[in-house]
């Protein structure tokens, strides 16, 4: 078991020449900030990351966990919302350098080729994972009430002073409150 404090994995010899061999590896990254569509997500701490690499003979497979604490902004009231993320980690590294047979069942964002310094970079692979764990949405609260429209309150904290005035626009009888009868 080799531990490390970056994201890479220097493959040793005796790894690369012997079949079915497979080995642990595990570290803890600081990562950049990680982006999601329109969201970005910050890492508390460290991603923890943790892989077995095993010799298929054509290629190194590399699979694993990687688990990570993410803050991003709440898409509706804008408060920070964190997320214990823990996602799967899978990579396929061919070896034998450029001019190595692809593989016939894979597609080409399915594998990689092994680097001549045989050095693996886990930073795409991690990201990776810790992406399919991100909601499509973040919202500190399932019914979270956002910021008014108009303004800009935190309405998860009480009603603005806004509410009264909306209340009456919106109700078809307001106007009538300033005809005059007589
Ligand atoms: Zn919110
Ligand atoms: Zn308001």
């Amino acid at each position: 078991m080799t531990t490390t404090e970056i994201a890479t994995i220097a493959v040793p010899d005796e790894l690369l020449e012997n079949t079915a061999e497979s080995r642990h590896f595990e570290g803890a990254a600081d990562l950049p900030a990680l982006a999601a569509g329109p969201d970005t997500y910050r890492f508390a701490g460290p991603v923890a990351w943790s892989v077995d690499v095993t010799n298929t003979g054509e290629a190194l497979l590399v699979m694993g966990t990687a688990k990570a604490t993410a803050a991003t902004d709440c898409a509706r009231c804008l408060d920070e919302v964190a997320y214990d993320l823990e996602g799967d980690i899978e990579g396929y590294f061919v070896m034998g350098g450029e001019e190595a047979e692809a593989p016939e069942d894979l597609e080409g964002d399915e594998f990689a080729c092994l680097p001549e310094d045989h050095i693996i970079d886990l930073v795409p692979l991690i990201e990776q994972a810790l992406l399919l764990e991100l909601p499509l949405v973040p919202l500190c609260d399932d019914d979270c009430k956002g910021l008014c429209p108009r303004c800009g309150a935190n309405l998860n904290e009480g009603p603005c002073a806004c509410a009264d005035e909306a209340a009456g626009e919106d109700n078809p009888f307001a106007a009538l409150k300033n005809l005059k009868f007589d």
